[in-house]
């Protein structure tokens, strides 16, 4: 595989974007590289990731989700309440034990 280093004022826009949607905490530094080079290279960014997708929303970046296309295999994301540390695999409005937030956590 090709390994496209994009360059540092196309990772500034990315990281600028995730701010603003709020995505910059759950997006890893790959995740940044990822959507920095599909910035630079005017590519289709295929994920099912929502916060990259979020991101790309806000850079006019074209997604694709790659669940809607048939393919099984995809990014496991935990969610993890904020107020008892309890975690989940799937999103829930509010954790079932304590009533906080769940916030996604990358499992790596
Ligand atoms: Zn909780």
């Amino acid at each position: 595989m090709r390994v496209h280093v994009p360059d540092e004022a196309a990772v500034r826009r990315v990281e600028d974007a995730a701010t603003r949607t709020g995505d910059a905490d759950v997006l890893s530094e790959t995740d940044v590289r990822v959507l920095a080079a599909a910035l630079e290279l005017d590519a289709v960014l295929v994920t099912d990731d929502y916060a990259m997708q979020n991101v790309a929303d806000a850079l006019d970046l074209a997604v694709e989700g790659v669940s809607k296309e048939g393919i099984t295999e995809r990014r496991d994301w935990n969610f993890q309440c904020q107020g008892c540390g309890r975690e989940f695999d799937e999103d829930r409005e509010r954790c079932p034990v304590c009533g906080s937030d769940l916030a996604r956590k990358n499992p790596n």
